[in-house]
């Protein structure tokens, strides 16, 4: 299937390592032009030596003024704008909502949910002149479940279900759109030590926790990040036209968090 995303003028929030790499290797492989910002500068140049054609920057998406000029320097790069995905998120802190610590609470929502923000308001100017235009904001499915110890994260991510359906009613007349994805656990380093950190708390082994975790899914697997990739590049490309104001999840069909 030609996705017809040759030449297209993405920028990718996170975009050095996880699923944000996958997404880039996806928009890269359909002949898109990238540009990926990270808070990590050594995973970023990495990224840079095996992607040479990449536009990369280091940024933190929660700092205001460091995406200001990360915006500058991709769309001028670019050359133009015709996706942003918000992709940037942290797991925040593991524990009771009452003994977290209020720093790790406002770090959480700062970077999980303020730094789409941040993102899709600069973007939004940009994505005014071009045909194909679209954000795509990485939500979770504790954006549609409780997520028991992991309140902050949970909270931001419904608040970005929220704010993608808000922005998509508001940038329609524009010609832009704009969904959220909400993956299940996907399989990686992060998942795996949340999953860790989780399975301790009750006291149970990782490998059982991922059993009981995943009971609750119709289909009983850790999601591929590259399924992700495929599910952002069609929905960012001219076939995904009529696409907007969804919250799309990718989760087996899970039914609850725990
Ligand atoms: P990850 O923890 O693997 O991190 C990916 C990248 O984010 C890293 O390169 C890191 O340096 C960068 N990063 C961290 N803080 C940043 C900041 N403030 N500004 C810019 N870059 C920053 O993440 P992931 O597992 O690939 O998740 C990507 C997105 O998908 C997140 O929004 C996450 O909440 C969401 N998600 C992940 C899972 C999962 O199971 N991994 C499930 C549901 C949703």
């Amino acid at each position: 299937m030609d996705l017809q995303l040759t030449g297209s003028r993405i920028i990718v929030t996170a975009g050095a390592s996880g699923i944000g790499l996958k997404i880039v290797e996806r928009f890269l492989a359909e002949g898109a032009s990238i540009y990926i910002c990270d808070i990590d500068r050594d995973a970023l140049e990495a990224v840079k030596e095996k992607h040479p054609l990449l536009k990369i920057g280091v940024c933190d998406v929660a700092d205001r003024h460091s995406v200001a000029s990360m915006f500058n320097e991709a769309v001028t790069s670019l050359g133009g704008l015709d996706c942003l995905v918000n992709n940037a998120g942290i797991a925040g802190p593991t524990g009771a909502f009452h003994e977290i610590d209020p720093k790790d609470w406002d770090r959480c929502i700062e970077v999980c949910l303020t730094g789409q923000f941040n993102c899709a308001r600069l973007a939004v100017g940009h994505l005014k002149q071009s045909n194909n235009a679209s954000i795509i904001n990485l939500s979770s499915a504790a954006g549609r479940f409780g997520f028991p110890n992991r309140a902050p994260y949970s909270a931001a991510k419904w608040g970005v279900v929220g704010f993608t359906k808000t922005l998509s009613m508001e940038l329609g007349d524009f010609g832009i759109r704009c969904n959220a994805i909400l993956p299940g656990p996907v399989d990686g380093p992060r998942i795996q030590a949340v999953i860790r950190e989780k399975a301790n708390a009750k006291g149970q082994t990782s490998e059982d926790f991922t059993k009981t975790w995943l009971s609750l899914a119709s289909i009983k697997e850790l999601i591929d990040p590259s399924q992700l990739a495929d599910l952002v590049a069609f929905v960012a490309s001219p076939l995904g036209r009529t696409i907007s104001g969804q919250a799309l999840n990718v989760d087996g069909d899970l039914q609850g968090l725990m």
